[in-house]
């Protein structure tokens, strides 16, 4: 086996800190759980970053020149989130590192930067069941799930999903109250991949379900660099001599 997968797991890491109910559930934040679910796999080295963690969010320039896939989770504090920190996340996707954006990160600045649109969605939390259907069981992120699976407990996030059109659609899920949703679709921006997926609603276990965390590992070892490479703008010679050149 080959070195492993370095994974950075960011958090915006505040609901579990004013949250007793949320911290209930992730004591030691969010963040860590999903790690937990990577390092089970034996394939990932997992770093951990969040919003307060340092003046960069935990996303220092050499952070990032050691991570291959990052993890986004935010939800109330998009906004303090610097904007010289996601044009930095922006240069190395491009460039080739792979970003993995998680539920309510689908309104984060970096998620709607990459993409370019609102990103909006319609939304209910009521608590009701999701069932998420794989619909790309080809797909590597798709590997060992079922053709359908479910949630007990979540929250309904509904189309329309304001994102151009994706790469590969590989779930959908169906809501008890009769919503559908795009709910793990991937892109690809410059030479990174990206995948977003939906399920992770704070106030559930979502991210110690069995099928979720098997979908977050599948999805970095898509999403790991193919090459990392920058993007300049050169102006080049001719290969051949240019003879239609028109003389000055
Ligand atoms: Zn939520």
């Amino acid at each position: 086996m080959g070195a492993k997968i370095r994974v950075t797991v960011w958090n915006e890491f505040r609901h579990e800190v004013k949250n007793e109910k949320i911290r209930a559930i992730y004591p030691n934040g969010m963040h860590t759980a999903i790690g937990e679910g990577l390092l089970e796999d034996g394939s990932f080295e997992v770093n951990y970053a969040w919003l307060d963690k340092d003046a960069e969010h935990g996303l220092g320039e050499e952070v990032l020149a050691n991570t291959d896939v990052l993890m986004w989770w935010g939800h109330t504090a998009h906004g303090e989130v610097k904007d010289e920190i996601v044009d930095r996340v922006q240069k190395c996707v491009q460039e080739g590192m792979g970003l993995i954006v998680l539920h309510s990160g689908h309104f984060s600045k970096i998620f709607r930067r990459m993409l370019g649109t609102t990103c909006s969605l319609k939304w209910r939390e009521v608590n009701e069941k999701e069932r998420i259907w794989t619909i790309e069981p080809a797909h590597p992120i798709a590997a060992g799930l079922p053709e359908h699976f479910e949630l007990p407990h979540t929250e309904m996030y509904g189309e329309r999903f304001d994102i151009p059109a994706p790469k590969e659609v590989v779930f959908i899920t169906w809501y008890e109250g009769g919503e559908v949703f795009r709910s793990g679709v991937t892109f690809e921006r410059g030479y990174g991949r990206i995948f977003y997926f939906a399920p992770g609603h704070e106030t559930f276990p979502i991210y110690y379900d069995r099928n979720i965390r098997r979908v977050l590992c599948n999805a970095a070892k898509w999403a790991a660099p193919r090459i990392v490479r920058s993007i300049g703008c050169p102006c080049v010679q001719p290969l051949e001599e240019i003879k239609s050149k028109l003389e000055e």
